[in-house]
């Protein structure tokens, strides 16, 4: 299996239900609260990790009770925490949501996550050397996540960037990319003065290099022969979609080297498994439940 180095983010979700929306200046009372363990960096992490790959995580964590709970978490699941820093100056990274009947509104404090340098990407060299694949989302800054590209091809090894939350990436980071997978909004962003069109168009433009991510219509990329190729997601009763484009990552990078049409259909039918359940990590399949529903061996 293949060997991961995700570089990203690591938060504690904080969620709070509530029948209403407080005004500002309001005080009211909840009906519920539950913490769960998060971040794109860590969700993908875990992803890949249950997927069965060894998995190593360079990212930074605040001094306080989150962040000992959620490194506890991931070292928990298997993961090699060698390249985790533990920042004195900022809280760990939090995402307060609250949650109204079907809404949601969130408020996240990247906090520790902003502090993951291009220096502590400089320090985890052995870790890159060590890695089959390089995985990376857009929630720590830009200039770190240039650096982990810019180490990944140093070393040889493919750089795969989920670019979320949406940002449009300057033109020797996109360079260095062997995977882009935004959904069609972040795709939009991706091009953004690269001429518009429609999705199909934008795919077109970079055959092979990038899988977007389609919700129930499942994921779409330009082969390249430059004809669009569909994989359509695995029909399943969806619960909570949460986590369902971390998992998909995730998945990427556990079986990345296979072609990626095969990818894109291991990476939808993980992904479908996680919406059967509640929370982002919590659906996340291991291999031996991604292989029974697939009803082959992997
Ligand atoms: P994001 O949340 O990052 O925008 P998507 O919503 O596109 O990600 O979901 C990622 C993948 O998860 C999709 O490509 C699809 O394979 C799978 N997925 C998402 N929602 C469902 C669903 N309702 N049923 C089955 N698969 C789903």
């Amino acid at each position: 299996m293949n060997r991961v180095l995700v570089v990203g983010s690591i938060n504690m979700d904080l969620v709070v239900e509530t029948d209403e929306f407080p005004a500002p200046g309001e005080t009211l009372l909840g009906r519920r609260f539950a913490t769960y363990p998060g971040g794109k960096g860590a969700n993908q992490a875990v992803a890949a990790r249950r997927l069965g790959a060894q998995v190593a995580m360079l990212g930074c964590v605040g001094r306080d009770a989150f962040g000992r709970e959620l490194s506890d978490r991931l070292a928990a699941e298997g993961i090699d925490l060698c390249h985790l820093r533990t920042d004195g100056e900022a809280s760990t990274g939090v995402a307060a949501i609250t949650v109204s009947r079907a809404e949601n509104s969130i408020v996240v404090v990247p906090g520790a996550n902003h502090r993951l340098s291009p220096d502590d990407v400089a320090a985890a060299g052995e870790a890159f050397a060590e890695a089959d694949v390089v995985l990376c989302q857009l929630e720590i800054p830009l200039a770190t996540v240039a650096a982990a590209a810019g180490l990944a091809q140093r070393h040889g090894k493919p750089f795969l960037l989920n670019p979320a939350p949406a940002a449009s990436l300057p033109a020797d980071l996109s360079e260095r990319i062997a995977l882009l997978t935004p959904n069609e909004h972040e795709l939009a962003v991706l091009s953004a003065g690269a001429g518009d069109g429609t999705w199909q168009a934008r795919l077109a433009r970079r055959p092979g290099r990038v899988l977007m991510t389609r919700g129930a219509d499942g994921a779409w990329f330009a082969g390249r022969d430059g004809q669009l190729h569909h994989q359509p997601a695995f029909r399943v009763t969806a619960v909570d979609t949460t986590g369902a484009g971390d998992t998909f990552n995730g998945a990427l990078a556990a079986f990345w080297g296979r072609p990626l049409a095969e990818l894109a259909r291991l990476a939808c039918a993980a992904s479908a498994l996680s919406v059967t359940r509640a929370g982002a990590q919590g659906g996340m399949p291991t291999r031996d439940q991604l292989a029974s529903f697939l009803g082959e061996a992997l």
